[in-house]
């Protein structure tokens, strides 16, 4: 049976008499794709663990905020399932006891930074999100001091960012991924809850527009403002709102397009669709193909 603890300080506690932990932070609302990260880290690791925290420090958009769904009952009774040992929350001022204004926000010296894989498309989209996200995983890394880590690598910008930060600082061995996918091919998000079942088809336009430049690559196209054009001439004829649709060298971040041919790439694509924001990625070269 799961452990369910609703306090960080409970959480360092359950934590700090275990060997092996593979660690999956979330922000709740979990489905599948959730699912295969937490499995993946119970067959790995002596145990699972799993925190459930929507991070005010990662919205800069309080209504997206507010909207995201919050059932932990629920989401711990998905992750009992796949063999959770525990699963933990808290509020902020429980993941940063002393260190609150007294308006209960973040003073912005406690952020961390957030590294040169912050710049560009995602940073640039959702200014001081990454800040936000470093500061929460390395304070979850904190409490629970895994061995492994386990993250999407349909949040490719984030997985950089987090590999970075445990460079920089230390902390568990980051294992990333694959993206899981509806049959429809649309990456499994708790924001496709959101979509009515006609934008549910329309969202299909993100890998629609990743698969043509998948198959341009495989034909030989390497530069990444060719790739761009590609994926923005088909996002467009789907109607989508597009945020951006670029391609970097996934081992060689750029906050800017990179010039020349490419020999590995990563196509990555944000757009809205009836209100809601949603972000796919894929490797073009053979070396991502799990992905
Ligand atoms: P979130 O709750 O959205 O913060 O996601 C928690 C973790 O689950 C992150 O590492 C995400 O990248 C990962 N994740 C979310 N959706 C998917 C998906 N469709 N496939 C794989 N990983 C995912």
């Amino acid at each position: 049976m799961i452990v369910e603890l609703h306090t960080p300080a409970d959480a360092r506690r359950w934590c700090a008499g275990r060997a092996r932990l593979g660690f999956v932070p979330t922000m709740g609302a979990l489905h599948e794709g959730h699912l295969e990260l937490v499995r993946r880290a119970a067959l790995e690791n002596d145990a699972a663990c799993v925190s459930v925290f929507v991070n005010p420090l990662q919205f800069g958009d309080a209504q997206d905020f507010e909207r995201y769904r919050r059932d932990f009952a629920g989401d711990a009774r998905l992750l009992d399932a796949v063999g959770c040992a525990m699963v933990f929350t808290g509020t902020l001022a429980g993941f940063f006891p002393g260190e609150l204004c007294a308006d209960g926000s973040l003073p912005p010296a406690a952020l961390l930074d957030p590294g040169p894989c912050a710049l560009g498309l995602e940073g640039d989209h959702r200014p001081g999100h990454f800040a936000g996200v470093a500061t929460i995983v390395a304070r979850l890394f904190d409490v629970v001091r895994p061995a492994r880590a386990y993250f999407g690598a349909k949040d490719f910008q984030q997985t950089l960012v987090v590999k970075d930060l445990v460079r920089r600082s230390g902390g568990p061995e980051i294992v990333v991924c694959p993206t899981s996918r509806e049959p429809s091919g649309l990456a499994r998000s708790s924001r496709n809850e959101r979509l009515g079942d006609v934008e549910r088809g329309r969202a299909t336009a993100l890998i629609c527009a990743l698969r043509i430049a998948h198959d341009e690559w495989q034909k030989g196209m390497r530069k990444a403002a060719s790739l761009r054009k590609c994926m923005y001439e088909s996002l467009t004829r789907d109607e989508v709102e597009i945020d951006y649709a670029e391609v970097r060298d996934p081992d060689a971040w750029t906050s800017t397009e990179p010039a020349g041919a490419l020999e590995r790439a990563v196509a990555l694509v944000a757009a809205r669709v009836g209100g809601v924001r949603l972000i796919d990625n894929m490797r073009l070269d053979d070396e991502g193909r799990a992905s």
